[in-house]
């Protein structure tokens, strides 16, 4: 059902921030949201930070009937105006001395919230975190079909937290804060993993980056959503691999709609509104080129998904120097 109304009532009351959130909906109706639901600004949306941001992928059948917290064409200005700005930051910082980085190694630590013991408590086996590793080296390898990025994942820890009261993970909740303020460690290169049930059927939530390191950094996962989980349609693994290219900057393939710079990326054909499942021959504008469907920035169904462009990746290590290099 979209962002459920207990959620924009929370974002509208100002409690969450800096979040992107993924959706999982059971909801059984057919209706794919028009382009201007989603250019729609909600009262109270224009006061969040400039980074805040969500995204609903709707499992088959579903619809989203609202995404208040996509980002508005301000929004896309004023992060591309702080990019701009981090990049001339950086480049006095150096003074020519440090190069830009060309490869990038991740490292990540996984934090495994649990309810008890048990798995439908949260307690996934290790096996099936080591498999997520897997699937991001991949698909950020490029070798899945998309452009090779600079990127590989190397898991450093694995963190098992037991603590009911901050299971199941609840987007924007002061809970959330309490949680990532406990347990966030690493500096701005360091990917931050939690995984859990989550909120009102969400998948995923990630912070995109920023130039002062934030406790909220990192990203969310329904510990399902890993491969071999028991999320359907959306368990190989492109929960964790969509909501890390918002970690490194990726705006959604359909940001903006059919108009304007659209995702800030010149590889990605215009789409107008997210697509779902996997609708094989789409084409929402008449700009040049059918919508990115396949694209892991889209709201597809994981077997659907599986590459970045070369913009794209070109565009995550602009953010990463720009942004998280040491
Ligand atoms: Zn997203």
């Amino acid at each position: 059902m979209g962002l459920r109304p207990n959620l924009l009532t929370r974002r509208t009351a100002g409690v969450a921030t800096s979040t992107l959130a993924l959706l999982l909906s059971t909801a059984a109706v057919g209706v794919v949201p028009a382009a201007s639901a989603f250019s729609a600004a909600p009262a109270g949306v224009c006061a969040e930070p400039a980074d805040a941001h969500a995204d609903a992928r709707v499992a088959k059948g579903g619809h989203a009937k609202l995404d208040p917290n996509h980002l508005t064409a301000k929004q896309v200005r004023d992060r591309e105006a702080d990019l701009a700005a981090a990049q001339r930051e950086r480049a006095n910082f150096r003074t020519g001395a440090v190069a830009p980085l060309a490869t990038v190694t991740i490292p990540v630590v996984v934090h495994v919230i649990q309810e008890n013991s048990t798995r439908a408590g949260g307690n996934i086996p290790d096996s099936l975190i080591t498999q997520q590793i897997s699937v991001l080296n991949q698909a950020y390898a490029g070798s899945t079909g998309g452009a090779a990025t600079a990127f590989s994942f190397q898991l450093t820890k694995i963190n098992r937290v037991t603590n009911t009261s901050w299971y199941p993970i609840v987007q924007g909740s002061s809970a959330e804060r309490s949680m990532k303020t406990s347990l966030r460690t690493g500096g701005k290169n360091t990917l931050n993993m939690y995984l859990g049930e989550l909120s009102d059927g969400l998948l995923g939530w990630a912070t995109f980056p920023k130039r002062t390191l934030d406790k909220m950094d990192g990203v969310v996962v329904l510990n399902e959503s890993l491969p071999g989980g028991s999320a359907t349609n959306y368990n190989q693994g492109d929960t964790g691999t969509h909501e890390i290219g918002h970690w490194l900057n990726l705006y959604h393939t359909f940001q903006g709609g059919c108009s304007g710079s659209g995702d800030s990326v010149s590889d990605t054909p215009a789409e107008a509104s997210p697509a779902y499942q996997c609708p094989t021959g789409r084409d929402t504008c008449s700009t040049t080129g059918k919508d990115p469907i396949t694209n892991f920035m889209d709201y597809t169904y994981d077997s659907c998904m599986y590459q970045f462009t070369a913009g794209q990746a070109s565009r995550m290590l602009t953010a990463w120097n720009a942004y998280r290099a040491a």
